[in-house]
């Protein structure tokens, strides 16, 4: 018998999160973007489960489009990060992929062999990738004497401060990327990580890109994805299988970091780090068991943590405890451990079956 700690993956509620996407992006449509692995959920269910309803998908790299590939769909998939080598320009031609084209090596590897469909990026001070605003008409120029720029469908820009309703940074972004693709109408725009979704009057053009609102999680800050109307789509579970009294004065785990000012009945629960659970989830990081919110105690070892069952006192081993999912959210554990609910959704390592429902 395998361990019960699995990840169960509810894609009715990535249909029903996607479907609230399209609804927050008004007039623009929705590519999903399922990079990492569907952001740990597993790229080939995500893909199928949206394959009626999405109309393109995005994903960080080749090796993640072909994924998809192989799962039988056949829609554009967007590729945020462009080609790493100047050959996969034709493979992406070959099999219906949109690179990001965002720098001059890209360019110049786009000249040699068939050109794809493609997207150019416009850096409007995210500054990680793109070009600079000013640069895009000699690009362009650029392209219509390589006899390329009919193959160009459209811009992209991206966001650092769309989470923080009380940044103005997303307006003037916004500003700075409407001015810059003005000269040309007739191309597509994409802006928009789900937080966008979440601000009254942002534009998201033709086509937004929302990410980890699909699964349930938030792309706000102060807020759960809960708060937001998501349903989460990953409950990560594991069994109880030891529970003791330990005494007052009595320590738990590595460090001996928690120690019991009571005699306090506990269970470890078969699951750690090494399964994706953060190490840095300390005690008081909740939990839950039928229902019910328990807490962390100690140090999250490799293969197993520690809860406290005083507040589940039928709690028995074999019972199933959630790490996260509808009663514990995935960013409150992410807020414990101090970092937020990306991270920990595309954290749980390839020991932790996914089992969809
Ligand atoms: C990952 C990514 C997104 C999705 O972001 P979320 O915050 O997960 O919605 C959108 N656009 C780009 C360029 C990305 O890299």
């Amino acid at each position: 018998m395998p361990r019960s700690t699995v990840a169960s993956i509810d894609l009715e509620a990535l249909r029903f999160n996607y479907r609230l996407a399209c609804e927050k992006a008004g007039g623009a449509r929705a590519m999903a973007v399922i990079k990492a692995d569907g952001y740990g959920h597993g790229i080939a269910a995500v893909a199928s489960a949206l394959a009626e309803d999405a109309g393109k998908y995005a994903v960080a790299c080749i090796e993640e489009a072909l994924a998809i590939r192989d799962s039988g769909l056949k829609q554009p998939v967007v590729l945020l990060q462009g080609v790493h080598a100047g050959p996969d320009f034709s493979g992406c031609a070959e099999y219906g992929f949109e690179p990001v084209v965002h720098c001059h090596q890209q360019l110049q590897w786009l000249t040699k062999g068939p050109v794809p469909r493609f997207w150019l990026k416009v850096n409007t001070g995210m500054n990680r990738l793109g070009f600079r605003p000013e640069d895009l008409q000699g690009v362009i120029a650029g392209l219509e004497t390589a006899g390329q720029k009919h193959r160009l469908i459209g811009f992209v820009t991206h966001f650092a401060c769309a989470d923080d309703l009380n940044s103005f940074m997303t307006t003037v972004q916004t500003r700075c990327f409407e001015a810059a693709t003005a000269p040309w109408p007739d191309l597509m725009r994409s802006v928009g990580n789900s937080a966008a979704h979440f601000r009254s009057d942002q534009p998201l053009y033709d086509w937004s890109r929302p990410g980890i609102m699909l699964y349930g999680a938030s792309p706000m800050i102060g807020k759960s994805g809960l708060d937001l109307g998501l349903r989460p789509v990953m409950t990560l579970q594991a069994p109880l299988i030891s529970s003791r009294v330990v005494r007052a004065g009595e320590s738990i785990g590595y460090g001996a970091t928690w120690v019991a000012d009571q005699d306090t009945r506990m269970g470890m629960v078969a699951i750690g780090y090494g399964d994706g659970y953060p190490r840095h989830a300390g005690t008081g990081t909740p939990a839950a068991i039928g229902g019910k919110r328990v807490r962390l105690l100690g140090r999250v070892s490799m293969d197993m943590l520690a809860v406290d069952l005083t507040m589940a006192p039928e709690a028995r081993e074999g019972d199933l405890v959630e790490l996260w999912g509808s009663t514990v959210s995935v960013d409150e554990v992410a807020a414990c451990a101090g970092t937020i609910g990306y991270e920990l959704l595309t954290g749980v390592t390839a020991r932790v079956p996914r089992i969809c429902g």
